[in-house]
């Protein structure tokens, strides 16, 4: 009898809580989500128009970075704190939207990318619920990833994004931030048609490219990434801007080892995420 009614109630207690979602502010007005996925809309007052009629072309991944899920949404939603993003994925893989996509969302700060500074408003800004490196930086879980992958892949078609321009919080500010971070799994991003991502070159001994190095070869590194997108200068010298900018890369492209320092397997990466993104620019064109 007793282990009658213990099973049940063990199965029970492994049931993922479902967490409650914080409160619409009643004064803000509802919208219609953009997309179809988003099962629940927490309007937001942080945000204006996009500037010059921009229209987005880029989606940039966060993580909120934040202990709980209450707090990270309120602090989107919230006037006053100047943050917000257009989407937020739960963990349980619900998505809640908080700004119009049609509009721009303070979501990316001071960034740079292929020579655009006002990422905000060439952008859609999604926020992944995940504590972060402050707060023992999780796995993502399966279903977050899922829902995730969904929602860009709803984006891309109906804006028009291309794969490349699916990018990290870091990508864009390397020199400020860490998300989302080297734990998202950008390869199945990649697998269900979202974010470009080659296999990265494995890590071999060799010489390498570090803080300090003046040379060709630091020039023609820095060259690379800012061919890529990094906002990164070409001046020979491995500064703390170089190293920041090849963290990041390590970070979202060969997250076995993010250390700042360019190896031969970071360099290789490099090459060869630069060869598939002219071989997809021309298969836009064809199509
Ligand atoms: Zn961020």
């Amino acid at each position: 009898m007793a282990l009658g009614s213990f099973a049940p109630a063990s199965i029970d207690s492994k049931r993922q809580r479902v967490i409650p979602l914080p409160r619409a502010n009643p004064s803000m007005k509802p919208f219609n989500p953009d997309s179809s996925i988003a099962s629940d809309v927490i309007p937001s007052p942080n945000y204006g128009d996009r500037n010059k009629g921009r229209l987005p072309d880029m989606i940039v991944l966060h993580y909120t970075g934040m202990p709980d899920v209450e707090g990270a949404i309120a602090q989107l939603c919230t006037a006053g704190t100047d943050v917000s993003a257009h989407y937020v994925v739960l963990e349980d893989g619900r998505i809640v939207q908080c700004v119009p996509e049609a509009k721009r969302a303070w979501h990316a700060g001071v960034a740079s990318w292929a020579g655009e500074e006002d990422i905000n408003s060439c952008s859609i800004g999604i926020e992944i619920v995940n504590r972060g490196h402050d707060w023992g930086y999780p796995e993502f879980p399966l279903r977050q990833i899922a829902a995730v992958i969904t929602l860009c892949r709803g984006i891309m078609l109906r804006r028009e994004v291309p794969s490349h321009r699916v990018l990290g919080h870091s990508d864009v500010a390397p020199l400020r931030k860490k998300d989302p971070g080297e734990k998202f799994p950008w390869h199945s991003l990649a697998n269900s048609g979202v974010g470009h991502w080659v296999q990265p070159a494995p890590i071999v001994p060799g010489e390498v490219l570090r803080l300090g190095t003046i040379s060709e070869g630091v020039r023609e590194l820095q060259q690379a990434l800012a061919r890529y997108g990094y906002g990164i200068g070409t001046s020979g010298k491995y500064d703390a801007t170089t190293r920041e900018a090849v963290t990041a890369f390590q970070r979202h492209f060969r997250p076995a080892r993010v250390d700042g320092i360019a190896d031969r397997s970071t360099l290789t990466t490099l090459q060869a995420l630069l060869a598939g993104l002219s071989a997809g620019a021309k298969a836009v064109v064809a199509r």
